[in-house]
């Protein structure tokens, strides 16, 4: 792979270039659409809206051009990767094709990607580094302990390489030198991120972080969930890291060629002192209580994406974490950047982001209190109301105009003129029988208050989901729950009534009150139940960094419904309307 030349990174200069921008907000945007509009003159969609290179008003574009979703995209993307090259979508050249992880949206999406996506990529990570780094410094020539993973690549029957969107971003020759300019070198040799075994890179990248034990500066997966993954399955092997670096000898786990030979390099013989410290400190941590203090004893801060469905595992991060910060990672997805954290010191309950102006045209479609679209019109960037709910709409370099990205966000404050916001959910309402309309938030809401029951007896929740059937007359809500350790059945059927009562939708509970909703059934599930599903994931080409778990399952996806279902240990039915 081709390395690029190191820019050098200046944070103040970073850092002012963000305020300049952000003071000119209004203006930054005009230009961005501009630019985008010209740059794509000659895509077949916007021509066919009567788009031309004089279009250069928002208000003429938004006139012209209609609002959509993925799936009013899908027909001209699929001629994409079936490998028509006329300017479709964007005149830009579209080296590669990203694919969605899918989880969040129970289907995977094509996006394109260009190398205008990769440049607001390096951007974004500079911007959200240089406020990072003002706040929490790190050494010069520190590392960065990433859990990165780069899912396969494959090549359409059209040609055109399609890997997930983290996959492109990885492979991309800019990537290495753009996390060398800014301190975040990764501890793994490149052979562990492109390995074809996720469990053997995971493996790789702990045993990599502690050989630079006193280097690395940060911790960082691109999802929380990933962080409480790495650490979880250290928990499990840590006493076979241990013995690799006492004995010098890798694992025998390891039998990628590349991996195995990259990992042997970088083990350079045995160092028993090493292991020693290891040893000492995993056997003196209570709980594993602040392990990776323990483990990285110049680690500054834990970075990933803790927000959204990502809060269910903040309290265990926090567990690992011990005393250093959390830091929450910028608001983004497959489809582009959208906005940093340029508040880092702010707790991932907290956490806010401050929307990037030249990344992209960003539009605002109000939504009421129910969460319904409004009859207004999306707004622009810079008039957004504090205190409103919005769904994101962007418009970027690679084909996307006028895109509905089905997040709500809230509006809850200004960077100098730019909107800072709080990611609330996903749009789509994942539990709906009748009249009930939950999302993804009221879910993680009803368990966050059942899983305090739970906490009394000292047991967590390790991970969550859930089934709406409609096979039993009236339909009912299933949650499934993998715990992490045994109770009594009256504890359980406490939290069942309680995840019944948490839903405070008042379609819902008017429904359970009059029984055209049936009792909530609780599903406890077998340790290690969500790893298969996410194993299932995983083979269908998702990436490990950027998995999701499902936090609603449909019918039509039998295979991790009966993953679910083979594996249910206890159930119980809400009384809690009787
Ligand atoms: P993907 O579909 O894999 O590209 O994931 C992108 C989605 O992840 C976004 O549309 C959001 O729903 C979610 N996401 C990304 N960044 C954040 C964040 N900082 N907080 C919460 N959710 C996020």
């Amino acid at each position: 792979m081709l390395e690029k030349k190191v820019e050098t990174f200046n944070m103040n200069r970073v850092i002012d270039e963000f305020e300049e921008m952000t003071r000119n907000a209004d203006q930054v945007q005009k230009q961005t659409l501009k630019e985008i509009l010209h740059k794509n003159q000659s895509a077949i969609y916007l021509q066919n809206f009567g788009i031309n290179g004089n279009t250069t008003d928002p208000e003429a574009f938004k006139a012209l051009v209609p609002l959509v979703t993925d799936l009013d995209l899908e027909p001209y993307i699929k001629r994409m990767v079936d490998g028509d090259t006329s300017p479709i979508l964007t005149a830009l050249p579209v080296p590669a094709i990203s694919l969605s992880s899918g989880t969040s949206q129970g289907r995977p999406k094509f996006i394109p990607f260009t190398d205008e996506l990769m440049e607001n990529t390096l951007q974004l990570f500079r911007t959200a580094f240089a406020f990072r780094n003002r706040d929490f410094p790190i050494d010069d020539n520190g590392r960065a302990l990433q859990f990165i993973f780069s899912s396969k690549q494959y090549i359409s029957k059209g040609g055109v390489p399609v890997g997930t969107a983290t996959t492109n971003v990885y492979r991309n020759p800019n990537f290495k030198a753009g996390m060398k300019s800014i301190q975040s070198l990764c501890c793994s040799p490149d052979e562990v991120i492109f390995s074809p075994d996720v469990h053997q890179a995971l493996y790789c990248h702990l045993l990599s972080g502690i050989l630079f034990r006193d280097q690395v500066q940060y911790v960082f997966a691109s999802f929380a969930h990933g962080l409480v993954h790495a650490f979880r399955t250290f928990e499990q092997l840590w006493e076979e890291i241990v013995t690799d670096i006492e004995d010098g000898v890798l694992s025998t786990r390891i039998t990628v060629p590349s991996v195995r030979t990259a990992m042997t390099k970088l083990l350079s013989g045995p160092n028993p002192e090493l292991a020693e410290t290891i040893r000492t400190k995993c056997m003196s941590l209570s709980n594993w209580y602040g392990l990776i203090p323990a483990l990285f004893p110049n680690a500054k801060y834990v970075y990933g994406i803790m927000t959204g469905s990502m809060e269910p595992y903040v309290k265990k991060l926090r567990h690992y974490a011990g005393e250093l910060p959390l830091v929450s990672h910028d608001y983004g997805s497959s489809e582009g950047w959208i906005a940093a954290n340029v508040r880092p010191r702010l707790s991932p309950e907290e956490a806010t982001f401050a929307v990037v102006p030249n990344l992209g045209y960003f539009e605002f479609l109000p939504l009421s209190e129910t969460g319904e679209t409004e009859e207004r019109p999306p707004v622009g960037l810079t008039e957004v109301k504090i205190g409103q709910e919005y769904e994101v709409v962007i418009t970027n370099y690679a084909g996307l105009y006028r895109y509905r990205l089905g997040d709500v966000v809230k509006i809850v404050g200004f960077y100098n003129k730019t909107p800072q916001l709080k990611f609330i959910c996903r749009r789509n309402l994942i539990l709906s029988i009748n009249i009930d309309k939950n999302t993804e938030r009221d879910l993680q809401m009803s368990v966050e208050s059942a899983a305090k029951r739970l906490a009394e007896e000292k047991i967590e929740v390790i991970d969550f989901s859930s089934h709406v059937d409609v096979k039993t007359e009236p339909g009912h809500y299933v949650i499934y729950w993998e715990i992490s350790g045994e109770t009594e059945d009256d504890v359980l059927q406490d939290c069942c009534n309680c995840l019944d009562k948490g839903f405070i939708d008042a379609g819902y509970m008017s429904s359970r009150k009059c029984k055209t909703i049936g009792a909530l059934e609780l599903k406890v599930v077998e340790r290690g139940t969500f790893r298969k599903v996410q194993e299932h994931f995983l083979g269908l080409g998702s990436s490990a960094g950027q998995f999701k778990m499902p936090r609603c399952v449909k019918p039509s996806n039998v295979k991790v419904l009966q993953i679910l279902c083979d594996n249910v240990v206890s159930r119980f039915f809400s009384t809690a309307f009787e």
